[in-house]
């Protein structure tokens, strides 16, 4: 899939090629339900040449979906500030990937991320807050 010379990829393009009845599963049929915010937009690897990733795996096109629908984080996860690949944001969605970032979850690593562990102990907390308040 071609690329503009600043590594984006048109959200409608990407998912007429790569979406639409070719991958058909829960978080894609949620994630494209949402509003689209911004274009796929790839990193530059070290020899400054964009990551082409291979879009028929459904982790990355799934990914490339929290990409164009989720939330910029305003901290990058771990893996994001070590090496932003391959896409330029590190970006959460509401819908799917269970607070992973697109990064993470394009490579199969959102078990991994480290944004996925703050939201999962954020939730730890409020519903220990909720067992606490059940006592009152
Ligand atoms: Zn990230
Ligand atoms: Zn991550």
């Amino acid at each position: 899939m071609a690329h503009d010379a600043q590594g984006r990829i048109p959200a409608q393009t990407f998912i007429t090629q790569f979406v639409t009845g070719k991958i058909d599963n829960g978080n894609v049929t949620k994630l494209v339900q949402e509003p689209i915010l911004r274009p796929v937009r790839l990193a530059k690897g070290k020899d400054d040449l964009y990551y082409t990733p291979d879009w028929h795996r459904a982790s990355r096109v799934e990914a490339a979906l929290i990409f164009m629908t989720g939330k910029i984080s305003e901290k990058k996860c771990d893996r994001c500030a070590k090496n932003l690949r391959p896409f330029a944001s590190c970006v959460v969605s509401d819908v799917a990937g269970r607070g992973a970032c697109a990064n993470c979850h394009s490579d199969s690593r959102g078990a991994h991320c480290s944004l996925r562990h703050e939201a999962a102990q954020a939730g730890g907390k409020s519903s220990m807050w909720r067992f606490i308040a059940s006592f009152y």
